[in-house]
């Protein structure tokens, strides 16, 4: 089997996602799965959600797309999220909200499990440590489960004797035996004060993961966003990789 990136929380940063499929290309991978959060926060929603729609061999909705399309009220988010949230419906359109209410949280391919938040709840729960991932990997049923969400890169790993341990995800990990749970990261919104897009390479025939970081033009989608009327936080948080 080939190598696989995954991308997760795109967020409508269209300068983010087409440097990380740049990237993707240029490390000679032609498949992709996206672990959801396609719209909301960024400018760009419609751009973002026709790549994924018809790049991703595997795409998944995250909390931000099932509230944009009208699965989850407005008010599960606070108030910018909300304004934000309700651009991205407008900026849409009916046909566009139409084909991102087709997407559910969760999915599969070649044996691997895509959810977007946990294992135990795939829509909100945010899986930040040892505590959070041990339940997930209890109820996993693949040995590998991709999540997002958090929009910070991580790696957890399940003994067969039921221990669980946090992988560091600064050089790649190898997926011994055991179950795993893996992060790549956020490509158009990251959270762990590195302001590059963040996205892994799984490559099923050696079982490794490697995280990677792509620049991108911070500056193009803080103008996007601004010029749209966005919440301005939005916009800073993007140079501040937080
Ligand atoms: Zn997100």
């Amino acid at each position: 089997m080939s190598a696989i990136a995954v991308l997760s929380d795109v967020h409508g940063n269209r300068q983010a996602l087409d440097a990380v499929l740049d990237d993707v290309a240029g490390h000679g991978i032609t498949r992709w799965w996206c672990v959801g959060d396609i719209v909301g926060y960024g400018a760009d929603p419609g751009y973002a959600l026709d790549v994924c729609l018809s790049g991703a061999e595997l795409c998944i909705a995250g909390n931000h797309d099932l509230v944009v399309a009208g699965h989850l009220p407005l008010e599960a988010f606070a108030s910018w999220a909300q304004a934000a949230a309700a651009w991205t419906r407008i900026a849409l359109g009916p046909d566009q909200c139409a084909r991102l209410a087709t997407l559910e949280p969760t999915g599969s391919a070649d044996g691997v499990d895509v959810v977007h938040a946990s294992v135990r709840d795939p829509v909100w729960e945010y899986v930040v440590g040892l505590e959070e991932a041990a339940p997930s990997l209890e109820a996993a049923t693949a040995d590998l489960t991709f999540i997002g969400h958090t929009h910070i890169p991580a790696a957890w790993h399940r003994f067969p004797d039921g221990a669980v341990e946090g992988v560091s995800t600064t050089t790649p990990v190898t997926l011994i035996p055991g179950r795993w749970l893996v992060n790549p990261g956020s490509v158009g919104q990251p959270r762990d004060r590195d302001p590059r897009a963040a996205w892994a390479c799984f490559r099923p025939e050696h079982r490794t993961v490697e995280f990677v970081r792509t620049r991108y033009d911070v500056a193009g989608a803080q103008a996007a966003i601004r010029a749209a009327g966005l919440p301005g936080l939005l916009a800073d948080r993007l140079s501040d990789g937080f």
